[in-house]
């Protein structure tokens, strides 16, 4: 197996990291725990990420956070035909995006956004007024002393929502917040607009920062990290955080437009119609056109991230903030171009035998 300096070397090498300095010191940062496995993206030929990707070491345990969110979503709704979510031939979802994660921590946060995929679900068939209603009630669960009232299957899920703030805040009461914030602010906003009112790809995109769940992502990246970032480190990262959004949204688009060019509900979002539409291109351009956008906003987080880097006075804490965020773009990416999610031909079996899916 690759040590993980040896990996940043070779990234060198191919000029997928921007200086030999930054590499290097990322190396370090890095190297007092570098238990997690580097992946060679060339395994997924689909895959467009310029940056690493790396599993984490407790992959095994992770996917059990997915699994107990399947199964107490299963005990609510006995008999439902759950799709596959966080799984993936190459190891769950989050143990990619988050690979330098504390174990405990990326495990109860797989099983908080698995719960929330399975719920995304539920809420797809309803109408959109209905929907509104139902992620309010939600969004006002997290962190809430309120008792749920009537034992309704939409009070019950609040209920579970509730318990996960309550889980978060024993493991970390100073950093559990932001992320419960960040949860909230997606129940009140993701589902906001209907699909097809934006009228160009510029502003989709910046909607989709929210709309992908990034600040879910990055909140929780921090949060598995054990790292707080107070305001004034918040408002120097926010640059360099929206370009790294705008990044995972395009990829999402790239990768998920497989299934959802044949699902074209009311709140679909996806980049691919958008810029058919605006630029009067074929699909098959378009979706050249989106590659495209996600290596130029790819590029941009990494110039932001240096020059976010010198701006902190090569921060240690601001340092990792930067490398875990690349990291979670490559994740997602990686991942995104195998999943049985995205990628209904990906035979289920070829998952860890632990795979948490049970339909495509
Ligand atoms: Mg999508």
């Amino acid at each position: 197996m690759l040590t993980l300096s040896n990996h940043l070397s070779n990234h060198i090498e191919e000029g997928s990291i921007s200086t030999r300095k930054l590499a290097s010191s990322l190396s370090r940062t890095l190297s007092k725990r570098s238990s997690c496995t580097p992946i060679s993206v060339s395994s997924s030929p689909s895959c467009v990420t310029t940056f690493s990707v790396a599993r984490h070491r407790a992959e095994a345990q992770i996917e059990e956070g997915a699994l107990a969110a399947r199964k107490a979503w299963l005990d609510l709704m006995p008999g439902q035909d759950l799709r596959t979510h966080s799984a993936g031939p190459d190891g769950n979802f989050f143990a990619l995006c988050w690979p330098y994660g504390k174990t405990e921590r990326v495990k109860l946060a797989t099983e908080i956004i698995e719960t929330l995929w399975l719920y995304d679900d539920l809420i797809e068939d309803v109408p959109h007024t209905e929907a509104l209603k139902t992620h309010a009630s939600l969004r006002d669960s997290f962190g809430s002393a309120k008792d749920v009232e009537k034992p309704s299957r939409k009070t019950v899920i609040a209920g579970l929502f509730k318990k996960f703030g309550d889980r978060m805040s024993k493991l970390d009461p100073k950093g559990t917040p932001r992320v419960i914030e960040a949860l909230k602010s997606y129940l009140a906003n993701y589902d906001s607009q209907k699909g097809g009112e934006l009228p160009n790809i510029a502003e989709y995109t910046e909607y989709r920062i929210l709309n992908v769940g990034f600040w879910i992502m990055e909140s929780f990246m921090l949060w598995t990290m054990g790292i707080t970032l107070d305001k004034a480190e918040q408002e120097m990262c926010h640059e360099f955080a929206l370009s790294a959004g705008r990044a995972m949204g395009l990829t999402n688009d790239l990768y998920s437009w497989n299934v959802e060019r044949n699902d074209r509900g009311e709140r679909q979002w996806n980049a691919v119609p958008v810029i058919m539409e605006s630029c009067h291109l074929s699909e098959n351009d378009a979706i050249v056109f989106v590659k495209g956008l996600v290596i130029h906003h790819e590029q941009e987080t990494r110039r932001l991230g240096l020059e976010l880097q010198k701006r902190s006075g090569n921060s240690h804490k601001i340092q990792k903030y930067i490398k875990a965020t690349g990291f979670m773009l490559g994740g997602n990416c990686f991942w995104s171009s195998s999943c049985p999610r995205y990628n209904p031909a990906v035979n289920e079996k070829d998952c860890d035998s632990t795979s948490s899916s049970s339909s495509a």
